[in-house]
């Protein structure tokens, strides 16, 4: 077979998904939309994490449940809503005991209490490796659903937090998903895209130009980075649950009148979106523009 990175994978499985008149986005964003009722729309996002690709084997297992959670719950916050019921199933090797398993189930259901998540079902299965799917719906008032799609020439781009390292220093085993940021921004600052950074800032920035059809321009001096961390690394990277979003410029400049201290949060803006379709232009300090490659980690 040849070998297909995961995003050609996904637009090849796009057309087994299904058709329900319910569905108002299916795959192609941080989650699917469906419709709830008059006022609001229901989330509903999965995500796996598998020993050895997305943790090593001597995590704290604490640690792993919240972040097999945290990731879940970003990708509601990257919709704009806010995360509700649960179910989670893992497979668990050979040997692994009782209490390691429990210690994982007490880290997925502190970060649960935190943000109103309720764990309501799942399976367990034996299985090589340990293996965590959390399947995790969420709901967003109707005029607060941000897609990945709407970004236009023009709109600034933001991040909420430093870039890079994530996996080198263990955050990403740690990270508070975004949804208090979130919800300050849809319900005062509505976004016209948003996603979470998983893969990378190039490559998720590549996200939402495709989806909406638009190119950027990322000014380097500006990209906030972790400490430790390189530009290099806040491109490349994966896994550092910021969220990333663009915004018209008028409402940019609001946001950045209002400030860190009225806000409570830490919004950065890094960019801008231009008209040139699927293009990423890093501008330097001196202003030289280069164009790279809309692409970040590469999960197989
Ligand atoms: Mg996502």
């Amino acid at each position: 077979m040849k070998k297909l990175s995961e995003f050609q994978l996904i637009d090849q499985l796009k057309r087994f998904q299904g058709r329900s008149p319910r569905v108002i986005k299916g795959i192609g964003d941080d989650a699917a939309v469906l419709e709830l009722d008059a006022r609001r729309y229901q989330l509903f996002t999965t995500d796996m994490i598998v020993e050895g690709v997305h943790f090593l084997k001597g995590a704290a297992p604490r640690a792993i449940g919240h972040k097999a959670l945290a990731c879940n719950i970003s990708d509601i916050a990257a919709m704009g809503g806010v995360p509700s019921f649960a179910v989670v199933s893992i497979g668990i090797p050979r040997g692994l005991s009782a209490g390691y398993v429990q210690r994982i189930y007490a880290g997925m259901s502190a970060l649960a209490k935190k943000f109103g998540v309720s764990i309501v079902g799942g399976d367990t299965v034996k299985s090589d490796r340990l293996v965590i799917n959390i399947a995790l719906l969420g709901e967003v008032e109707k005029k607060h659903l941000v897609l990945r799609s709407g970004a236009r020439p023009g709109d600034r781009i933001f991040v909420t937090g430093p870039l890079g390292g994530s996996l080198k220093s263990g955050r990403h085993l740690a990270f508070i998903p975004r949804v208090r940021e979130a919800r300050f921004l849809v319900k005062n600052f509505k976004p016209t895209s948003m996603l979470d950074i998983s893969d990378g800032l190039a490559g998720d920035l590549g996200h939402i130009l495709k989806a909406g059809n638009v190119g950027a321009v990322i000014d380097a001096d500006r990209v906030p980075l972790n400490q430790g961390a390189d530009f290099a690394a806040a491109l490349a990277d994966g896994e550092d649950f910021e969220l990333l979003f663009s915004l018209p410029s008028e409402k940019a400049r609001k946001l950045i009148q209002c400030g860190h201290q009225r806000s409570g949060f830490r919004f950065c803006e890094i960019g801008e979106i231009i008209g040139s379709p699927k293009k990423l232009f890093v501008r330097d300090v001196d202003g030289r523009r280069r164009m790279i490659e809309p692409k970040g980690f590469t999960h197989f």
